[in-house]
């Protein structure tokens, strides 16, 4: 049986593109030199690749910062403000990405996205009426022929143009149908083009056929790829599918002659089904997408066997990763702190490649003989038949079952508490605040690294936070910002700091994915039941409330971001984990209350994370139990406790009721990179919550102007009410430059006076 990876991760196994990237954006190595890291790259996973004997290996599927955005790139997708900056051709592509703010101008960048139900985000292109759709660079050839140079045939793996018509934004008056042609038409140029450079294989990626069509949408699908596959020559097109089944347009996509079709059978909860059904047409290739790209646990080999018989019965079948790799760490083998006990139970990348391998060789040897009896596979199934060491807790489970209906429920109502609020806090209208974490400036990441390496001790490793969160403090009392934080020193990174402090996490020391361009997290692994240790974020806390009058956020991450932004268990449901994860941060809720901190933030920045791609399933899969998750976390505080949430984004408009349903005082969110079509939704659905429309962007290093923060708010005001309004930055400020965070928050601040002068008497 054959092989495939739909894609594999670039970001190097230490992170060398990350680093390598920020040195070019600082001007310390030139564009060869990041090129030269990039090819090291390519081949690094190219050759992994080719050792363990992958049959069907993307090439194309490396990006410096995003595909989506290459692919705009490479047609020519590119808006004219990036254009006249006059910049070469990687400083575009990075202007687009991050913004540009220099000696040539000044450019927003494009709005970020999460692709799909993921934690990678991808640049959503922008296509305006004068957008000229024209293939203008030669990367997925130049990136074939390379690893072909390498003694590699790869597959050519492209973001499909059903998926990025539907992912782009058009700004103006035209639509998709005014655009269709001219794609149909460059799609086919590149495919001629990859011909003639030899390519066997291309890989249309097209995970948006696995949401909810229209039968529009099929016909959509249909004319463009009746017009390439008349194209391709004896070029072979797979189709690749993942994060889904492909129910709706099963059948339009079967009659289509692909020589190939990428199916997802971990996340497409029909696909088997609709195989087993509909059936699967003679002579193309069956990608079967099994072992997954988006956990780290072991593969079921068992499992995994039983379904490859019954699918090669009618097929020809090619074992396949579910999605790309991209959404996993590279190897265990960089893991030299947990044990056997542990690592055995996972497969990140490097080692999926190896069970493919080993599922293909004893998928061959499954019919004719005894696969019990080989080694890889007793191996495997020792795993299942003996579990995990430590995984269940009786006392939680027990805690999860005591809940009662109305541990769900916050009381008085939301009006109510409000009105209480307002009355204690005396907060300025338009109050000022953050998102809560600060610069994490090289010394603040050093004394947390010294710390874990034993070289200095607790006592001094707090000595320095508590300096760093007095400064913070005094720096925001400076700025005039009403509403203060101590700004998060202690923490890596907002799940992983709590997951750190509870039990039954596992850590892992390089398990780092790409979440954005140069911007990697390292999800810890849920591995147990979940329950907290000792109080996690009161001392530090306390101890910003002891440095000044004005009030101090206490800041949280919820129970559905927490498990969004682990690799979560899979012996039991992700509701389970979450709410023993609720239960847990109820406990460090109460405590921050009982101490004297009387707003708190508990981010859900991932909440809309893993909502089901399909709508049908929107409630009934997820948000039936992750709203009622994040009230049981804030639903036992007192009326006068003032509970923020915030979301690293805009786009819940079809959600808002089940946003204000979380029953928050107040939500932050994303909405500067995006338009500001969010409020009027929210004016439609009565939307109680409070709500702080982030004012100016912190993923670029931009510094936002006076005039430009005003007339945000303005726009605001027109749809939100006055007393509803706050005004803060859209995310946090961590991985943000003192300077230009300093200035941005006086030109916030200062906005925010402005405001408030022409609101008076209002
Ligand atoms: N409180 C977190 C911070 O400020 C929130 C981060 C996030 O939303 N991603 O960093
Ligand atoms: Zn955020």
């Amino acid at each position: 049986m054959k092989k495939s990876v739909v894609g594999f991760p670039r970001i190097g196994k230490e992170r060398e593109l990350k680093f390598a990237s920020e040195k070019y954006f600082k001007g310390e190595i030139n564009e060869s030199y990041l090129e030269g890291v990039a090819a090291k790259l390519r081949e690094y996973g190219l050759k992994k690749q080719q050792e363990a004997g992958i049959d069907f290996i993307s090439s194309n599927d490396f990006s410096f910062y995003d595909n989506v955005l290459d692919t705009a790139v490479l047609f020519n997708i590119i808006p004219d403000r990036y254009k006249e900056l006059g910049l070469n051709k990687l400083e575009t592509y990075f202007a687009m990405a991050r913004g540009y703010q220099g000696e040539k101008g000044n450019a927003k960048a494009l709005a970020m996205k999460k692709w799909f139900n993921t934690n990678y985000h991808y640049l959503v292109p922008e296509i305006d009426d004068s957008t000229e759709v024209k293939l203008s660079s030669d990367k997925p050839v130049a990136e074939y022929k390379e690893a072909r140079a390498l003694g590699i045939e790869t597959k050519v793996a492209v973001v499909g143009p059903f998926t990025f018509l539907k992912l782009a934004k058009f700004t103006g008056e035209k639509g998709i149908t005014d655009f269709k042609d001219s794609f149909i038409g460059e799609y086919s140029k590149l495919i001629e083009e990859l011909r003639s450079a030899g390519a066997k294989w291309i890989e249309f990626d097209e995970p948006y056929i696995v949401r909810d069509l229209e039968t529009s949408d099929i016909e959509l699908f249909k004319e463009i790829y009746t017009a390439l596959l008349s194209v391709k020559g004896d070029t072979k097109l797979l189709l690749q599918t993942y994060f889904g089944d492909i129910r709706d347009i099963y059948d339009t996509v079967m009659g289509l002659g692909f020589d190939g079709i990428g199916l997802d059978f971990t996340e497409g909860r029909k696909t088997a089904e609709l195989v087993a059904s509909k059936g699967f047409p003679k002579g193309i290739l069956l990608f079967a997408g099994l072992v997954n790209g988006k956990n780290i646990w072991r593969n079921n080999y068992a499992k995994t066997l039983d379904i490859l018989k019954g699918l090669k019965k009618e097929n020809e079948v090619v074992i396949s990763t579910s999605c790309s790799l991209l959404h996993v760490p590279y190897s265990l083998e960089s893991e030299t702190k947990l044990g056997e006990d542990y690592t055995k139970h996972f497969a990140f990348a490097e080692e999926k490649l190896i069970e493919l391998k080993e599922i293909a060789y004893l998928s061959d040897l499954y019919d004719s003989s005894n696969v019990s009896a080989e080694d890889a596979f007793k191996k495997n199934q020792a795993l299942f038949v003996n579990g995990r060491v430590n995984s269940r807790d009786d006392e939680v489970l027990k805690r999860v079952a005591d809940i009662k209906d109305e541990d769900y429920t916050r009381l008085p109502d939301f009006y109510e508490r409000e009105k209480l609020q307002k009355s204690i806090l005396r907060l300025p209208e338009f109050p000022t605040t953050t998102i809560g974490s600060f610069p994490q400036t090289a010394d603040v990441r050093k004394n947390r690294q010294a710390f874990r390496k034993g070289e200095i001790s607790s006592e001094q490793y707090t000595e320095f936070n508590k300096n760093k969160i007095r400064e913070c403090i005094k720096l925001q009392e400076e700025i005039g910002l009403d509403v203060i934080v101590h700004g998060e020193f202690e923490r890596n990174d907002m799940v992983e700091y709590f997951g750190e402090n509870l039990e039954g996490y596992v850590f892992t020391e390089k398990a780092w994915v790409q979440s954005y361009g140069s911007r990697c997290v390292k999800p810890p692994i849920i591995w147990g039941d979940v329950s907290r240790k000792q109080p996690i974020t009161v001392e530090w806390s306390k101890y910003a409330k002891s440095c000044t009058d004005k009030p101090v956020k206490g800041m949280l991450t919820g129970p559905v971001t927490i498990l969004n932004w682990s690799f979560p268990r899979e012996d039991i449901s992700i509701r389970e984990s979450t709410l023993q994860i609720a239960l847990a941060i109820r406990d460090e809720v109460l405590d921050l209350e009982a101490n004297g901190i009387n707003i708190i933030q508990i981010d859900e920045a991932a909440l809309r994370e893993k909502l089901p791609l399909r709508r049908s399933d929107w409630y009934s899969q997820y948000l039936d139990w992750a709203i009622p998750a994040f009230r049981l976390v804030h639903s036992k505080v007192k009326p006068e406790t003032q509970i923020h949430t915030h979301m690293c984004y805009s786009e819940f408009t079809d959600i808002i009721p089940a946003i204000d349903a979380m029953d928050a005082d107040v939500i932050t969110f994303e909405a500067s990179r995006s338009d500001l079509q969010i409020l009027d939704y929210l004016r439609a659905n009565n939307f109680k919550t409070e709500v702080g429309p982030g004012v100016y962007d912190i993923h670029s290093p931009r510094v936002p102007s006076v005039e430009e923060i005003v007339a945000a708010l303005k726009k605001m005001l027109d749809k939100i009410d006055k007393k509803k309004l706050w005004v803060n930055p859209d995310c946090g400020l961590k991985t943000r430059g003192i300077k230009e965070t300093k200035e941005s928050l006086i030109n916030l601040v200062k906005a925010a006076k402005i405001i408030r002068e022409q609101n008076e008497g209002k």
